[in-house]
C-alpha cells in the first residue's frame, strides 16, 4: 500500500516522503541535510533508500535542502524547466544530471509515474504533483503553494487514493494580522498562497469514495491554526458527502502521517472530531 509521510510542512520548510510497493520518492527538501536525515531516521528511514527528489519549486522552503542532499546523497533531482533554470541561477546551484520533469506526458522513475501540472504561484514554474505507484496502481495528489486552482487541476486530481493540498490561510487571521498590507496582498493574490476557503473548495472537488485520505498542508503559523483549516474543509466535505474520517493537518517541526497510511513512529497529525 501506498505510504505517505509529511516530514515538516509550512514556510520553515517542507518535505514529503511517498514509499511505493518498492520505492521511496522525496518531494521537496526544505529543509537542511542534517534536519532531512534525522526526520527521516525518526521515521525508521535513511537518506540512501531515496530513489529521487521531486521539486514544486525552487522557493527555499522547497528548495533550500536539494543542491546538498543531491550531492551528499547521490538523489536523482526533478523538476520542471522553470524550477530548473532558477535552481542554475542561485547560489545553492542545480545539482548534475538534474532531469526535466515534463508537463505533457508523466516522467517515469523509481518505480513512481509523475504527472506535472503547474499552478499560479510567484516562481518560475511552480508545479502540483500527481505520483501513481506503478505497482499497485494507486495515486498521490500533491498540490503546495498555489494562489488559486487553475483550471486544469481538479482534471489532473481526479480518482485519487491520497491527496495532500495547502491550506495557507485564514482569510479573516490574515486580514485582521500583523503582516504589513503589501505581504497580506502578495499572499492572498492570484500568485499567492491557498486560503482555506479556496483549499476547502477544491478538496471537496476532489472528493470520491476511493479517496481514503486528506492532508491539509502548509498552514500558516501567524494567520492559521489547523481548526480554522479542518473545519472549513470538514464542512465542504460533509456538503460533498464524503464521510471518511480520514482529514489531517500537518505539522511544521515534526514528522506526521495518518494512521494506517504512513510510515511507523509518525507523529500523529492533527485532526479534528469530523463527527460526520
Ligand atoms: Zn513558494
Ligand atoms: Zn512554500
Amino acid at each position: 500500500m501506498l505510504r505517505v509521510t509529511v516530514l515538516g510542512s509550512g514556510s520553515r520548510g517542507n518535505a514529503i516522503l511517498i514509499e511505493g510497493a518498492e520505492t521511496c520518492v522525496l518531494v521537496d527538501a526544505g529543509f537542511g541535510v542534517r534536519t532531512l536525515a534525522k526526520r527521516l531516521h525518526a521515521i525508521g528511514k535513511h537518506p540512501s533508500q531515496i530513489s529521487a527528489l521531486v521539486l514544486t519549486h525552487e522557493h527555499t522552503d522547497h528548495a533550500s535542502g536539494a543542491a546538498q542532499a543531491c550531492r551528499k546523497w547521490g538523489w536523482p533531482l526533478f523538476a520542471s524547466r522553470g524550477t530548473l533554470s532558477a535552481l542554475a541561477e542561485s547560489t545553492a546551484g542545480c545539482p548534475l544530471g538534474a532531469t526535466l520533469l515534463a508537463l505533457d506526458r508523466s516522467t517515469k522513475t523509481a518505480g513512481f509515474d509523475i504527472r506535472a501540472t503547474v499552478v499560479p504561484h510567484d516562481a518560475r514554474e511552480c508545479t502540483a504533483l500527481v505520483l501513481e505507484d506503478e505497482r499497485s496502481g494507486e495515486r498521490v495528489g500533491i498540490a503546495l503553494d498555489l494562489g488559486h486552482v487553475p483550471s486544469a487541476l481538479p482534471d489532473a486530481f481526479r480518482r485519487l487514493d491520497f491527496l495532500i493540498v495547502e491550506s495557507n490561510h485564514d482569510e479573516r487571521l490574515l486580514a485582521d494580522g500583523p503582516y504589513p498590507w503589501s505581504l497580506k496582498q502578495r499572499i492572498s493574490g492570484a500568485l499567492g498562497h491557498l486560503s482555506n476557503g479556496a483549499a476547502a473548495a477544491f478538496v471537496s472537488a476532489c472528493a470520491h469514495r476511493g479517496l481514503r485520505g486528506i492532508m491539509l498542508a502548509h498552514l500558516s503559523e501567524t494567520n492559521n491554526t489547523p481548526a480554522h483549516a479542518l473545519s472549513r474543509t470538514r464542512d465542504a466535505l460533509r456538503r460533498s458527502g464524503w464521510r471518511r474520517d480520514a482529514l489531517w493537518a500537518a505539522h511544521q517541526t515534526r514528522a506526521c502521517g495518518p494512521q494506517g497510511t504512513s510510515s511507523l513512529n509518525t507523529s500523529a497529525p492533527v485532526q479534528l472530531l469530523l463527527g460526520f
